[in-house]
């Protein structure tokens, strides 16, 4: 098959949204990362994006919707504390778990009797659901394993050949993916971190809950709200570390673990942040340290440089995991396999 990519127009809005209602699939930007979208409704659309993505079929998908009056069909109730998060963060970087209705198909789901909905605030994401007139399932377009799409280059990286089209909207303001919240309850859990911040969600609702898993690696055993959460993500070949404390004593603990990787023949990297000097040092860029939403915004593109250099050790300078900064350290500290050393 040949991977068409095209900036977003109206003109390219309408064909992609005609290969939706086709059952096709098409690579689509948000605002969080790039998804990979199908009728949400259409059993055999959505089977095609688990083939395409090289998805375990446990692992549920994300029902897009391009406003809020589109839900009621798809859910069976919406709590008071969903409605007030959907009220004051929609559309957004949120996805809200509630209690599905049949006509949500149980792929979609993974078999679960709950299902994740999102109203995104990309504009071109919001026009394409619209004139695909379906809600629109769509995890990140990238192949399992691998980090979530940015851009619409990363999504042709790795679907080349495997979709018809993908629309290009530029780079992902947020860069990570959506908060999920799971909402069936009126107390409200965070299951994974995003751009909506516990610290936000604390602000509507007077307190907020996180899952025990955000910042920690699974045991066996262990039994998963949100079933993402059990696959190893985003890990690049890179043997991946991360640094936390004081600036300096990170800068300094890099560095001399960057001069003895080297010395053992190793190619090693730093993700690190612009104001920090780290001499000549081969360094890929966090963005500044003074704009928390930097490092969300590029860090899934450092890991992805990481390997298209080959680069063998990977040194992190950690976030203060508050606000974004929760949803970046969740991400790195996965993709480090939660090792991080306390300097
Ligand atoms: P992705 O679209 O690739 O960002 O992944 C979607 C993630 O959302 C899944 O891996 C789950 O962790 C979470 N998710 C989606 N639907 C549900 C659900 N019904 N219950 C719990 N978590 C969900
Ligand atoms: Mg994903």
């Amino acid at each position: 098959m040949h991977t068409q990519v095209k900036p977003v127009s109206m003109e390219a809005i309408e064909e992609a949204a005609e290969l939706i209602r086709k059952g096709e699939l098409v690579g689509m930007p948000t605002e969080t990362v790039y998804g990979l979208g199908a009728n949400a409704l259409d059993e055999q659309a959505v089977r095609k994006i688990f083939e395409a993505k090289g998805r375990p079929g446990d692992n549920p998908l994300i029902v897009h919707v391009s406003s809020i009056d589109e839900i009621a069909p798809l859910v069976r109730a919406i709590p008071a504390a969903a409605r007030k998060l959907m009220d004051a963060f929609w559309p957004g970087p949120m996805t809200l778990i509630l209690p599905k209705s049949d006509r949500i198909p149980d792929c979609v789901s993974a078999g679960l009797d709950t299902v994740g909905i999102r109203l995104p605030a990309s504009e071109a994401a919001r026009a394409l659901i619209a004139a695909a007139g379906r809600p629109i399932a769509a995890p990140s377009a990238n192949r399992s394993g691998k980090p979530s799409p940015t851009t619409a280059q990363h999504v042709f990286e790795d679907m080349d050949g495997r979709i018809p089209l993908i629309l290009d909207g530029g780079s992902c303001e947020v860069g990570v993916e959506s908060s999920v919240i799971d909402a069936t309850g009126e107390r409200p859990v965070i299951l994974r971190p995003g751009g909506v911040t516990p610290e936000m969600v604390e602000a509507v609702l007077g307190s907020v809950s996180v899952d025990e898993h955000v910042m920690s690696p699974l045991a066996e055993g262990d039994i998963v709200r949100s079933p993402g959460m059990k696959y190893k993500h985003y890990a690049p070949a890179a043997k991946t570390v991360i640094f936390d404390g004081a600036q300096e004593d990170v800068i300094a603990a890099i560095c001399a673990r960057y001069d003895e990787a080297l010395a053992a023949g190793e190619r090693p990297a730093i993700l690190g942040f612009d104001e920090h000097d780290f001499g000549e040092r081969t360094v890929i860029s966090l963005g500044s340290a003074c704009h928390a939403g930097d490092a969300a915004a590029r860090l899934f593109a450092c890991l992805r440089e990481l390997d298209e250099r080959g680069e063998t050790v990977a040194l992190c300078e950690a976030v203060e995991a508050t606000g974004i900064g929760l949803a970046v350290m969740n991400r790195m500290g996965r993709a480090a396999g939660f090792d991080i050393v306390r300097v």
